[in-house]
Formats: structure tokens, C-alpha cells, sequence
């Protein structure tokens, strides 16, 4: 078998992203068509894909990738959850974060969202408005089945999977208004660079206990655990969905860790030329050059 290696690997996470507006699968450093390889079976939507993320894994169980699929190049990527009708943000959901803010424990979590126009692909340029350019490095959830009044037990059920998510933050557009709109100082396009592919929920055993980073120009600014959030994926999921309704594709950027630039001493925004790296275990790494 000229394929055995690819054939033989048990049960490869089922990776989804977004090439050209197409849905496609990421395997063996390939980029699989759905709907091309599919025969039609599913849809070439990202968007549609992640509402039936369990048929997409179901079929993607046995696919190989072969010579006539693209090489993987993550600079082609778009973001892999290209048009969420929502996309909420929490602040202050990391012990670690809340600490160095000299912030208490939030008693419930701290809302605000991204505008959907925002987001961009894992290798998206971050172009900068303003000298006070932050970095986020978060865990992301994708919801797959929307709902309202979501029990924290039934949560998981609605959800499709996660990516990384960079929350880009203009600090001074996001306390200026009065009373402050976080939503308007993290929102600027390519604020919200996702990727690189939605890996389905059944391929992350444990959510809650994975190594989250961000490196700027290779110095280690964030480095902490997804063990550290206050409000667990299942606490954000039923808490949303007790304040608005959910919908198949929303997006939930979980938080922040410590060690964002706007609380170092000194201060550390980013600046033109500088490369945000950002990695999750088991959700590869984006990289995001910054310009002014
Ligand atoms: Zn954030």
C-alpha cells in the first residue's frame, strides 16, 4: 500500500478550515476538499459543516489525504469560522490574569463581544491603528447546536469544537468611550485572527487542562493552562445561552491569560514588524506579523 502510513494512523482529529470560502479538512499536511472529496455527500460551507460537525467526523474517519490535494499553507488560510452571527468575549476568566489586573474574582462572567468583521486567518497580518496594540492569546469555542437556557450538563453537546483565537486590543479605544464599549477597541479588522482549523470536540479529551502560549518576537510573554479559567467552558456555554440565544457557529473567546503587554512593567504594546505567536496543545499555532 504506496499510502500505509496515512492509512494507518488511528483515528487522525478531524481539522477544519477554510481555503478560499471552502470548507476543507487538514490531513497529512494536505488540505482535502469536503465536498469535491465527498462526492457532493457534504457541504463545501464551513458554516454548514460546523452545524453537523459529527457527520463531518463520522465521514472523515476513514479519509486519506492524496497527491492531487493542495499542500497545506497556512498563509492561505481564512478564518475557519468565517461568518459567526455572534462572537462574545469574557474578560478576567483566568486566575492568573485576574491577579495581575489586581481585579477580584468576577462572582459571573464578564461579557462583551468581537464584531464578526474582525476576524481574519492564523497568519493574517494585524495592522495597527493606534500605539497601544495589545495581545490575547484565548482558547476559542465554536458552538455547534445554538440553543438558550443551555444546562451546564447538556453544554458540550453544543459544541462543535475550538481553535485559537487572538482577542487584538486597542487599549485606548477600549476604555474611551463612556461608559466604556470593549466591543469598539477590539474589533478593528483583523482584530480577531482565528484558527488554524476548528478541531472537532470528540479530538480534545481534556478542554480544561491544555497549555495555552504567546510569544512576541520569540520572547514568552503568556504561558499558562486552560485549568486556570474561572468560569469552565460548560459554565460560559449555560451562562450565555441564560442571557441570549446561541446559534450554530457563534464563537466564544474564553479569556485572557497573565502577562499581557498592557500590564508588564514597563508596558509593552506591540509595535510595526513584531510577530505575535500564539499556541494551544492540541490546535497548532497561529503566527501574526504586526504593521503599522
Ligand atoms: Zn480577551
Amino acid at each position: 500500500m504506496a499510502r500505509s502510513l496515512a492509512m494507518n494512523a488511528s483515528n487522525p482529529a478531524t481539522k477544519l478550515a477554510n481555503l478560499d470560502g471552502r470548507a476543507v479538512l487538514l490531513r497529512d499536511g494536505r488540505c482535502i476538499d469536503v465536498e469535491h472529496r465527498s462526492g457532493g455527500k457534504l457541504s463545501s460551507d464551513p458554516m454548514a459543516l460546523i452545524a453537523d460537525m459529527g457527520a463531518l467526523c463520522d465521514w472523515a474517519t476513514d479519509v486519506a489525504a492524496t497527491d492531487d490535494d493542495a499542500a497545506l499553507d497556512e498563509a492561505k488560510l481564512g478564518p475557519c469560522v468565517p461568518m459567526p452571527s455572534q462572537v462574545f468575549a469574557i474578560g478576567l476568566n483566568y486566575r492568573d490574569h485576574a491577579q495581575e489586573a489586581s481585579i477580584p474574582i468576577p462572582a459571573k462572567p464578564m461579557v462583551f463581544t468581537k464584531f464578526p468583521s474582525c476576524l481574519a486567518g492564523p497568519r493574517a497580518e494585524v495592522k495597527m491603528k493606534g500605539d497601544t496594540t495589545d495581545y490575547e492569546v484565548e482558547l476559542v469555542v465554536v458552538i455547534g447546536r445554538g440553543g438558550v437556557d443551555i444546562a451546564e450538563g447538556d453544554a458540550m453537546a453544543h459544541v462543535a469544537g475550538y481553535c485559537i483565537g487572538q482577542d487584538i486590543t486597542d487599549r485606548r479605544m477600549q476604555f474611551s468611550d463612556k461608559p466604556p464599549q470593549f466591543s469598539m477597541g477590539k474589533s478593528l479588522p483583523g482584530f480577531g485572527p482565528i484558527g488554524p482549523a476548528v478541531v472537532a470536540l470528540r479530538d480534545i479529551a481534556s478542554p480544561q487542562d491544555l497549555a495555552i502560549t504567546c510569544d512576541v518576537n520569540g520572547e514568552r510573554r503568556q504561558d499558562s493552562r486552560t485549568s486556570k479559567m474561572i468560569f469552565s467552558v460548560p459554565q460560559l456555554v449555560a451562562d450565555l445561552s441564560s442571557r441570549c440565544a446561541l446559534r450554530s457557529g457563534d464563537l466564544v473567546f474564553t479569556g485572557t491569560t497573565s502577562g499581557v503587554g498592557s500590564l508588564r512593567n514597563p508596558r509593552s504594546y506591540l509595535k510595526a514588524g513584531d510577530e505575535v505567536v500564539s499556541e494551544i496543545e492540541g490546535l497548532g499555532t497561529m503566527v501574526n506579523r504586526v504593521v503599522s
